[in-house]
């Protein structure tokens, strides 16, 4: 009874963020964040580590290998392409 990875977890971070129309497109200014796509998706997550982390609030690693915080509020999110992949291609985490 050691496999939990059965379950889909969605736990998109942030929700995306609109910019008015009439800002830049580029800011100097604006700390550059490599991750910021990947908090539009939801990720495969082991479900113990979902679980705990709404608990804790701790970051956990999804199958595509992004650590992220999930949330209670997945389905507006679509499925992370690469957590997708790998699922249907067996991986494990
Ligand atoms: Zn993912």
């Amino acid at each position: 009874m050691s496999d939990t990875v059965t379950e889909p977890t969605f736990a998109p971070t942030i929700a995306p963020t609109i910019a008015p129309a009439e800002t830049p497109a580029e800011s100097p200014s604006r700390p550059v964040s490599d991750d910021g796509d990947h908090d539009r998706y939801s990720h495969y997550a082991r479900k113990d580590d979902v679980t705990r982390a709404y608990v804790t609030g701790e970051a956990i690693v999804a199958l595509c290998g992004k650590k992220w915080v999930p949330t209670r509020d997945p389905k507006n999110y679509p499925v992370c392409p690469t957590c997708k992949e790998r699922k249907e291609a067996g991986w494990r985490i």
